[in-house]
């Protein structure tokens, strides 16, 4: 059976773990630290602060940026759940953009005509790695005086081109950019999150955010020579990363880029054995994108129905995904309504399917991957 992603680990990653648990710190402390520097120099940001996970960075982001009950926050609806959860978090409304019909991403062109008096941001996605339009997005951010926050949970390791260089997505580009390391994403510590931002003022605020809102961090107290009483002015979360996890975040940023170059040879291998089959839409990148491809998605032919070419695959060994789904068609989001209809984003959940991509594949399992495809879509031929 092909599995639809594996993690790259191996006697590095047990080893941090390994020196975590025997060093008597286990939690928010030096390896934490030592991973948000570590993960601001590699995304090239002033400021990166790790939390449990992207559904919590994305809620103090939004909380930083002074998102609160009754606001507006532009985004997609075709995303994973958790970027539309994360604004009913802060008691605000997701008002849902449709994307562009080649890169699964927000179309920017849209989004001024859902912006009210009561839009308090925009919260952009870099879907399955492939950095959505910044350019634009960014501009039309400052144009309405509206922070931008990138739901970058799939996108560590892409590049964007800005001013003509080549930059890491969570420089950031927008305001704030939030990483997920689920073991679904590119690199992984379990579960895990990171905010990263140029403003000082906010990772302060996610700091204090993250654990409780206590006034003093457990760092400083430990060292401290005097005795410190600590307090809570407001109500913060327990949104904490382990020295766990973080060690292992360590480990993974060292192999990212092998993983991500990894991950960008078998894309291109997908595309060159998968060119020649009638009507499949293969993914692209925009001149100015460089994709880490935490998945690869392919649009189906027309002929072809979504759920049985993925039966067909399965049958044949291997797994695969549907396309993102639709937040807005889930019963937690019905009777919300729409601003906008939403057909691109409803094709994409309905018509495309993401295949198995991890760098451990063998060129045997690239092929068995791309022949079951080929296999699941031929047209179903008359009995004779
Ligand atoms: C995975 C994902 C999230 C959630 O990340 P967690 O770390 O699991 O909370 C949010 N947004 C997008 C686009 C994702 O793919």
């Amino acid at each position: 059976m092909i599995p639809i992603i594996k993690p790259v680990m191996d006697e590095r990653e047990a080893e941090a773990v390994r020196r975590v648990i025997l060093s008597g710190w286990i939690t928010q402390g030096p390896e934490v630290a030592a991973f948000e520097k570590e993960f601001a120099a590699y995304v090239g940001a002033p400021h990166a602060c790790a939390v449990s996970n992207c559904t919590t960075a994305l809620h103090l982001a939004l909380l930083a940026v002074g998102v609160k009950a009754g606001d507006e926050v532009v985004t997609v609806s075709h995303s994973y759940i958790a970027t539309a959860n994360a604004v009913r978090y802060c008691g605000a409304t997701p008002v849902f953009v449709d994307i562009e019909p080649t890169t699964y991403n927000m179309d920017a062109a849209q989004i001024e005509s859902v912006i009210t008096d009561k839009t308090r941001a925009i919260l952009c996605v870099h879907q399955m790695g492939l950095p959505c339009d910044l350019a634009a997005i960014v501009a039309l951010g400052r144009k309405h005086g509206l922070p931008v926050i990138e739901d970058a949970a799939c996108a560590i390791g892409s590049e964007v081109q800005w001013n003509g260089a080549w930059e890491k997505i969570g420089k950031p580009h927008g305001d704030i950019a939030c990483f997920s390391f689920h073991p679904r994403k590119v690199m992984s510590t379990g579960d895990g999150g990171m905010l990263t931002t140029h403003n000082p003022a906010w990772d302060q605020r996610f700091r204090l955010l993250r654990q409780h809102a206590m006034s003093v961090p457990d760092t400083v107290r430990h060292g401290s020579a005097q005795v410190i009483f600590e307090s809570y002015p407001e109500t913060g979360f327990n949104y904490r990363m382990t020295d766990i996890q973080a060690a292992v975040g360590r480990e993974q940023l060292k192999r990212l880029d092998e993983i991500v170059a990894g991950r960008r040879a078998i894309a291109q291998r997908y595309s060159e054995l998968l060119a020649g089959v009638n009507g499949l839409v293969l993914p692209s990148e925009p001149a100015w994108a460089r994709s880490n491809f935490q998945s690869y998605c392919v649009w189906l032919p027309a002929h072809c129905d979504q759920r049985a070419v993925m039966q067909s695959m399965l049958d044949q060994g291997v797994s695969t995904r549907r396309g993102i789904m639709c937040s807005h068609r889930e019963l937690a989001y019905a009777g919300a309504p729409l601003r906008l209809l939403l057909p691109r984003s409803e094709a994409a959940q309905d018509t495309a399917v993401i295949l198995p991509l991890y760098v451990q594949m063998s060129a045997e399992d690239k092929q068995r991957v791309c022949d079951a495809l080929v296999a699941a879509c031929r047209p179903i031929r008359a009995a004779a």
